[in-house]
């Protein structure tokens, strides 16, 4: 009797304890005990990796929640959505601009005290606890620190297939100066001019339709003989246009320009095995994208084509790590899918935090901000030019030198640039004035502003250009970091 009672005793231990590895409640276990942490001001209860409408998503969700927790937006705001000029599919608006949709998400977020961390991720230890995430300061490289998350959320989305092909990129290659992969960022400096689309997706197609509406003609070039657009009604209004042209079987083989900007580009025709060239203004690439996960490949579970595996409901490979949006999804890729990963990742991380102990007054130091300083910074000491008196007064009348920073509304490299601007402009606030100037905006003719200062053409954006006394003297094309860019206006200026 007394034999069988401790056998019956043994199998109820063990399934017990079977029964408690199934139930994945690691709250109890001590090695995810928030008792267990030494809170400092770096430890966060929740680190959501990424700004897009997934992240901003997760973060609201969490701020509903009064759980803390910090978005290191990295160097794309708004993520993939802010590049779209016209989104149609997002619940309860009939038309908007992504931008706006991820504008107000933002502002939604900010309001709620989340910190909005003008921040990338560079480097990531999930094998200990709390979670250590490694950030720099998207302006400036060098400002680093290490957070101690309790859960992450991982949003980070995806990054831009590029062709490979020689005139693309690097030095002698035409990136940003004709070659572009955002027809929403920089279509408004192809007025009238002929550009070309790579690819035959939904992306493609999209981009199309907005070029047309600027371009005299646009030429949607398709590697095989068939679109792979999902979207058949938005492809047939797109191709019904008169001014746009498809070619199958056309893949590019290389970028010539003529040192300032494209002119032409090589096609082979990989039906009949001919090349040609073909002349034309601008070539904008939309061929798909990578899951956004370098960091991520000895640390989580990842497929083969680097999207992060989801065992149950957002989970990861790793306990406490959440995976939302673009970057663990190749089939839907929606906003509205995304943002649906985002909350279901948050209420993921809370109920992980609830079941760890976690209890808000464990955070000693660290503390929601106040809305109006989780807000990103304000461009106060750049004025914005939004009409011809503006101009008149602040550029071509102005005493001291001027910088003007042109830009549009969705161009990431812009974004990126505008803290380093702000910083800038702060700087040497006493000595060189700072303007910008939004070219995708109705108020001002971009074409008239470089005409009144006698410079060239505006080719791409971000452009900086260097005014004295009323005319330009240089100009400085593309994103560049601080020192450089500093360097560059004091050689404008003979300012060292
Ligand atoms: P996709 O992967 O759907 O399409 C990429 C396209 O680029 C394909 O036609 C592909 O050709 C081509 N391509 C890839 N590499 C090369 C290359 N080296 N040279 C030439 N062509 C190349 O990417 P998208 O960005 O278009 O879309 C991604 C996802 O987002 C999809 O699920 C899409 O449905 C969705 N989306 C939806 C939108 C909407 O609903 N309006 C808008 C935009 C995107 P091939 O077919 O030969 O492989």
């Amino acid at each position: 009797m007394l034999m069988k009672n401790i056998m019956y005793c043994l199998r109820s231990s063990v399934l017990m304890i079977f029964l408690y590895a199934l139930s994945g409640c690691v709250g109890s276990e001590t090695h995810f005990s928030a008792a267990h942490v030494s809170f400092d001001e770096q430890t966060v209860p929740v680190a959501i990796l990424g700004g897009g409408v997934a992240g901003l998503t997760a973060a609201l969700y969490c701020s509903q929640a009064n759980i803390p927790c910090v978005v290191i937006e990295g160097h794309k705001p708004g993520g993939a959505l802010s590049q779209s000029h016209s989104v149609r599919n997002w619940p309860g608006v009939a038309q908007a601009p992504g931008h706006d949709i991820v504008d107000s998400m933002r502002k939604q977020v900010a309001a709620g005290g989340v910190p909005i961390k003008q921040e990338m991720v560079i480097g990531v230890d999930l094998k200990q606890w709390p979670r250590a995430i490694q950030v720099a300061d998207c302006a400036d490289g060098a400002k680093t620190r290490t957070l101690k998350a309790l859960t992450v959320i991982v949003a980070m989305g995806t990054e831009p297939n590029l062709l490979g092909i020689p005139g693309e990129t690097g030095a002698n290659g035409y990136w940003g100066r004709g070659v572009s992969n955002c027809a929403v960022c920089e279509g408004a400096l192809y007025k009238d001019k002929v550009v070309a689309i790579v690819g035959g997706g939904d992306a493609a197609i999209t981009e199309a339709d907005y070029l047309a509406d600027i371009a005299r003609k646009v030429i949607i070039l398709v590697r095989k003989d068939v679109f792979r657009a999902k979207d058949l009604k938005s492809k047939d209004k797109a191709l019904s246009r008169s001014n746009v042209e498809v070619i199958f079987n056309a893949e590019v083989k290389e970028v010539i320009g003529d040192g300032k900007t494209v002119t032409h580009i090589v096609i082979h025709d990989n039906k009949n095995n001919t090349d040609d060239r073909m002349a034309l203004d601008g070539l904008f690439l939309a061929i798909g994208s990578r899951s956004n996960t370098a960091l991520f490949k000895n640390h989580l579970q990842l497929d083969e084509r680097g999207f992060v595996v989801l065992k149950n409901r957002q989970e990861s490979s790793v306990k406490g790590v959440y995976a939302a949006g673009d970057v663990a999804d190749y089939e839907f890729v929606q906003a509205v899918t995304a943002a649906s990963d985002g909350c279901k990742s948050a209420l993921q991380a809370i109920k992980f935090l609830k079941d760890c102990g976690f209890e808000s007054s464990m955070l000693k130091s660290s503390r929601p901000l106040p809305a109006h300083e989780a807000e990103t910074q304000d461009h106060g000491l750049v004025h914005e030019i939004k009409s011809a008196q503006d101009f008149q007064r602040l550029v071509l009348e102005a005493k001291k030198p001027v910088v003007i920073d042109i830009f549009t509304t969705w161009c990431i490299p812009c974004q990126k640039m505008m803290p380093i601007v702000q910083n800038l402009a702060a700087a040497l606030k006493n000595r060189v004035t700072f303007v910008k100037i939004n070219a995708s905006s109705q108020d001002i003719d971009i074409d008239v502003i470089t005409r009144k200062l006698q410079g060239q053409q505006l080719q791409s954006v971000p452009t900086f250009v260097f005014v004295k006394q009323g005319k330009e003297i240089g100009r400085m094309i593309g994103a560049r970091d601080e020192a450089v860019f500093e360097k560059a206006i004091k050689q404008a200026f003979t300012m060292e």
